[in-house]
C-alpha cells in the first residue's frame, strides 16, 4: 500500500462531494492546488490511478479527448455543456428501450451502450 498523502486524501475527498460530476485530471489537479496550496500533476495521476485500480472509480471517455473519472455507481449517461465543458449525470438508463431495436437491426445481443448528450447547462443557457 503506498503511504497516504494529503494529496490522495484531498482527491478522495473530491471525488466523493459530488460537486462534481465526473473529473479530469486536469481539473482535480486546479482544485486539489487551490486547496492545498501546491500538488502536482504525477501525485495526482497517482492518486487517481490508485482508486481505479481499487475499483472505487470509472473512467469514462464523453468523446472530446479527455479522460474523465467518477465515482463507481449505476448505469447511467452523461450530458455534456457544449460550452462551458460541464458534464452531469442523467440519472436514469434512457436507452433499454433502444436494445432490442438494435438487436433486430444488427442481430447483436446487447450488453452495454455508451450515449453522450450535448447540449447547454442551465448556467450557459441562461447566458444567452
Ligand atoms: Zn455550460
Ligand atoms: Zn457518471
Amino acid at each position: 500500500m503506498p503511504r497516504p498523502s494529503p494529496v490522495t486524501d484531498e482527491v478522495r475527498r473530491l471525488l466523493e462531494t459530488q460537486e462534481q460530476h465526473a473529473w479530469s485530471i486536469d481539473e482535480l489537479l486546479a482544485s486539489v492546488r487551490s486547496s492545498l496550496g501546491s500538488a502536482d500533476y504525477s501525485s495526482v495521476f497517482r492518486a487517481v490511478s490508485q482508486f481505479e485500480r481499487e475499483g472505487m472509480l470509472d473512467r469514462i471517455d464523453l468523446g472530446d479527448g479527455r479522460s474523465r473519472f467518477e465515482m463507481r455507481e449505476d448505469h447511467h449517461e452523461h450530458i455534456r455543456c457544449e460550452r462551458c465543458g460541464r458534464v452531469e449525470e442523467v440519472p436514469v438508463c434512457v436507452l433499454d428501450d433502444a436494445s432490442a431495436q438494435v438487436h433486430s437491426l444488427t442481430g447483436f445481443k446487447v450488453t452495454s451502450h455508451r450515449v453522450v448528450f450535448g447540449g447547454l447547462c442551465k448556467e450557459c443557457s441562461a447566458r444567452d
